[in-house]
């Protein structure tokens, strides 16, 4: 398939996981990817697997920190100009941290808030008049299975996510008569940097997480699992999809 061909794709969370699973599945559909990470290893083996691939001369990456406001406007700029124009924007970077609420600080909740949901609105505020530029401008953004499924010990986490849902309804609504559209995929129980060390507390009570395994397959699903469901919406399959998520866990939660 080559439904990315002539089109412009800024991904965050590139260095790792389902962000960049999701830069190789677009490139390997023949578009042209910026992808952005705070971890610039991560970003190097992106690049490393693109050489290996044969398209990293589609591929551009940049260090970026998404809560940092001054960052995230200079970077989206540069990546705008570098491309000539911006198609498809995808938020995938976040972090995961757990903790007991009653023990959370709140140095703890501003930084999961800065990242996941502070960064999304400032990378998509920086976006928009780009995408609203090419008339069919689409923005993929990441809540979880726990914005509506509960999560414990990941309370600030699920928040965030909750959150993304909310901003991601408002903007598709706010932006649809000029051919944008918002969508939110929902992972779950996928295997990744952030599954891998999830950070539960030394004392979880673990019969409370029980709805943590797929009913699909053998475990965790690959990060290759969502970046395919994220090809579909951002191209033109999706062209009449807006306004909502899709839960992409195996069936742990039906
Ligand atoms: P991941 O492998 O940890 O990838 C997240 C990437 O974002 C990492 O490279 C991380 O860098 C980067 N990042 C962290 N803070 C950043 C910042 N301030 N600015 C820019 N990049 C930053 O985890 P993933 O599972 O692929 O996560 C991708 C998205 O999926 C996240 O939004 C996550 O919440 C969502 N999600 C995942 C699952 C799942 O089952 N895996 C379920 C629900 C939702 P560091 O490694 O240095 O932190």
């Amino acid at each position: 398939m080559e439904r990315f061909t002539g089109r412009n794709v800024l991904i965050t969370g590139g260095g790792s996981g389902i962000g960049r699973a999701t830069v190789h599945r677009i490139l390997a559909e023949g578009g042209r990817v910026v992808a952005v990470d705070v971890n610039e290893d991560g970003l190097k083996s992106t690049l490393d697997r693109a050489t290996a691939d044969g398209t990293v001369d589609r591929l551009t990456t940049t260090v970026l920190d998404v809560s940092d406001e001054a960052a995230v406007r200079t970077v989206v700029a540069e990546a705008v100009a570098a491309l000539g124009g911006l198609d498809v924007l995808v938020n995938a970077a976040g972090i995961l941290r757990s903790a007991h609420t009653h023990g959370t600080s709140l140095e703890f909740w501003n930084r999961i808030v800065a990242i996941n949901l502070t960064g999304t609105f400032l990378m998509t505020r920086e976006a928009l008049p780009a995408l609203l530029a090419g008339g069919k401008g689409v923005v993929v953004n990441f809540s979880s299975t726990s914005a509506t499924f509960a999560h414990p010990y990941m309370a600030a986490y699920a928040a965030t996510k909750g959150g993304i849902q909310s901003f991601t309804h408002a903007i598709a609504a706010e932006y649809a008569k000029q051919g944008l559209r918002a969508v939110c995929v929902a992972p779950g129980s996928i295997d990744s940097g952030m599954t891998n060390n999830p950070g539960l507390p030394a004392d979880a009570d673990f019969s409370l997480l029980a709805k943590l395994s797929p009913a699909l397959g053998q475990g965790f699903a690959g990060p290759e699992t969502v970046a395919g469901v994220i090809a579909m919406l951002a191209s033109d399959d999706g062209a009449f999809v807006t306004g909502t998520e899709l839960r992409i866990d195996g069936g742990t939660h039906m």
